[in-house]
């Protein structure tokens, strides 16, 4: 993925989403910024090596990465406010080092990824994002898959807001390796960043690759499935075979776990893209339930359903009302 000129910015952050919508939506993905406020005192920071000098730290919200050494600490994306004392404890137990984390990178503006930027900001970290993750947390708006599924996005505090940052790439050199964020144009958000860390054989795909299942795509902020595909398989063709990948949610994963996400959602995009060749409208395509057959990649945050309203939004081009960035 290194020489890609194909991988333009990227980088979000986000104060915060208040879910306006509907019912049980959002389970790991968003599950903290919902209706009810999560009880934080019980949120725990679960740190593991996943290779060299590069951890993965788990607590609510996106997955965080760390390269951490003699240089200082670098993470990519930092979850909820709330939880970034907790999050530097557990840096700080790493027993590496007593540096500080000197830049967080955001892999896109949602606040369960960005959330933790203000903390992190006056503390002294300078955050990087892509063009669009500032323009996003600066404007606000509602985000979603321009369908059912809608988050109501306040406009960040100046402290959220990525002081450095990048159209297409930018390249942080720190702890002995080149950490390269590239832009996804139009994946899960219009400023959407994969950051690989060579040295080491580690990605951070952000929300370009979940393993919750059927994806949030947020189409209202730039998203489309085409450029999900599209970036992650250009990535991936960029990267080692044995490389280690983090997704945006769930497990550390390999590349056999994103060819099969990669399929999934090709083969659903074709189903859909047929029904709307044979100008079937969204209810009908609910009501013969054209994704059965992926049944087991549905989840509590989208549905099949939500997940034909994305498609179909996605492919006919009809973003919602977020206006598009780029
Ligand atoms: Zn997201």
């Amino acid at each position: 993925m290194v020489e890609s000129d194909d991988f333009p910015e990227a980088l979000v952050n986000k104060a915060f989403l208040v879910l306006v919508v509907t019912s049980t939506l959002f389970l790991c993905a968003f599950a903290p910024a919902q209706e009810k406020t999560p009880d934080w005192s019980t949120v725990q920071i679960k740190a593991s090596k996943v290779s060299g000098n590069i951890y993965i730290l788990e607590g609510q919200g996106g997955n965080i990465a760390a390269s951490v050494g003699q240089d200082g600490i670098v993470i990519v994306d930092d979850e909820f406010a709330p939880l970034a004392e907790k999050i530097q404890a557990a840096l700080k137990n790493l027993g590496i080092t007593d540096k500080p984390v000197r830049f967080v990178i955001n892999t896109h503006y949602h606040g369960d990824h960005t959330g933790g930027n203000p903390p992190f900001a006056n503390s002294g970290s300078t955050i990087i994002a892509q063009d669009n993750v500032r323009k996003r947390l600066i404007s606000g708006g509602t985000a979603g898959n321009g369908g059912s599924l809608k988050i109501e996005n306040k406009p960040a505090e100046k402290a959220a807001l990525p002081i450095i940052t990048f159209e297409h790439d930018v390249t942080v050199h720190l702890n002995g390796e080149d950490i390269r964020a590239f832009h996804v144009p139009a994946g899960h958000t219009d400023g959407d960043a994969i950051i690989f860390f060579p040295q080491n054989k580690v990605v951070h795909m952000g929300d370009d690759f979940v393993r919750y299942g059927f994806p949030f795509i947020d189409v209202a902020s730039g998203g489309s499935v085409q450029g999900m595909i599209d970036g992650v398989e250009k990535a991936s063709a960029q990267l080692p075979a044995d490389v280690k990948v983090i997704p945006g949610h769930g497990v550390l994963s390999d590349l056999d776990d994103v060819r099969a996400y990669v399929k999934m959602l090709k083969e659903t995009s074709a189903v859909v893209q047929q029904a709307i060749d044979a100008h079937k409208s969204v209810d009908q395509m609910k009501k013969e339930k054209v994704l059965e057959p992926w049944a087991k990649w549905s989840n509590d945050f989208v549905s099949q359903d939500i997940f034909i309203e994305t498609l179909y939004n996605s492919l006919t081009n009809h973003p919602g009302a977020f206006v598009k960035h780029n």
